[in-house]
């Protein structure tokens, strides 16, 4: 499965897709009515069956018209979303995560619909996809392989229209075969240190960004509020966080793919994001470290690199990477340095970290492989 995604090219029928998305959001909040006052009823959680029935049998109501506006399986599959957030939910209770069930969204927060295979027409020729009987011209960067199995339509904050093509390609391209195998330690000053001396430095434009942002967010806040100049504050604001968030994507990609034509075996730790956030706040987020392990591994699937994940609580920075002293002194972030009490080994902390997962990494049997 390899996802694609375009831009729709800026057109006055655009209007017709928001249109759309707006009507999935209520219905959304419809379905989740539905759910609550059936558990109210019956005590019980509300079947997905049973509810598609229902919102097939709802549409011929005048009252909700806005069900047949945006394609008979796009409405299915908000049904579908909302019992894939259920899911979610009833397994956090199992494992005693505190969560509450799916909720009301406002509707100009809801973003997205997703079509199958009924409602959607594409033209890979002149990059034309009609969605629901209107055609759309799409931004086409790269070539789409495989069949499309779905189609996602989803807005920004901007107000742009983008699809996503969900295709059954394979994600494999070639197979890495060089024998390096390398350990990464996450860090705030270096994006990676790596155990072979070749880190990755975090990139400027992170904190070059976050000076724009914080003046945009000022200027924002002194428009007079449903003025059209805070209007355009907000879009300018919008603007910069966007621009921020595909540098990163690319930078993500970018690095995530080198990394993955270089080594054949990754060992990185299983992070504590939400542990990391309380400690160091948004420069954890700035960094996106989830997404760059996401996206680590998703490009591993191409190469056929195997990424290995070390246990959050293995003391990666306290062992010595040369004997295997455990050495819990060195416990405080502050030390960047060390010197090893039992055979003497000079350490930089980040680096002793990064071989230290390294090792532990081959050590590990190959359980969480990626295919
Ligand atoms: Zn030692």
């Amino acid at each position: 499965m390899r996802t694609f995604c375009f831009k729709l090219y800026k057109s006055e029928h655009n209007a017709k897709l928001h249109r759309q998305i707006n009507a999935a959001g209520l219905t959304f909040n419809h379905c989740i009515a539905l759910h609550k006052r059936y558990y109210k009823l019956f005590g019980k959680y509300l079947n997905q069956n049973k509810l598609k029935k229902h919102l097939t049998r709802l549409k011929k109501i005048a009252k909700f018209k806005y069900l047949s506006e945006f394609g008979s399986q796009a409405v299915q599959d908000v049904a579908e979303r909302i019992d894939r957030a259920f899911d979610l939910f009833f397994g956090n209770i199992k494992r005693k995560v505190r969560c509450s069930p799916p909720k009301f969204k406002k509707v100009r927060r809801y973003k997205s619909f997703t079509l199958k295979q009924a409602g959607r027409k594409l033209d890979e020729e002149t990059h034309t996809i009609t969605i629901n009987g209107q055609s759309y011209r799409y931004f086409q960067s790269r070539r789409i392989s495989g069949k499309v199995k779905t189609v996602t339509v989803k807005s920004d904050s901007l107000g742009d229209i983008y699809v996503y093509f969900v295709t059954d390609a394979k994600n494999f391209e070639v197979e890495t075969r060089t024998g390096k195998r390398v350990g990464f330690d996450f860090g705030l000053k270096k994006f990676l240190t790596a155990s072979n001396g070749r880190d990755v430095v975090s990139p400027l434009f992170f904190a070059k960004n976050s000076v724009a942002i914080r003046s945009a967010c000022k200027n924002l806040s002194r428009k007079r509020n449903g003025s059209n100049n805070r209007k355009r504050a907000r879009l300018k604001l919008a603007r910069l966080y966007k621009k921020s968030a595909n540098q990163r994507h690319d930078f993500h990609f970018k690095l995530a793919r080198r990394l993955c034509l270089e080594y054949d075996t990754i060992c990185i730790e299983d992070l504590n994001l939400k542990g990391m956030q309380k400690l160091y706040g948004r420069k954890i987020s700035d960094l996106g470290f989830g997404n760059f392990v996401n996206i680590l591994k998703y490009e591993a699937s191409k190469f056929g690199t195997i990424i290995r994940e070390v246990g959050r609580y293995f003391a990666s920075s306290q062992i010595c990477g040369c004997c295997g002293e455990k050495n819990p002194q060195v416990k405080d972030l502050k030390i960047r340095q060390w010197i090893c009490p039992n055979c003497g080994a000079e350490h930089d902390r980040d680096r002793n970290a990064a071989i230290n997962i390294l090792q532990a990494g081959l050590r590990q049997r190959p359980l969480r492989e990626t295919p």
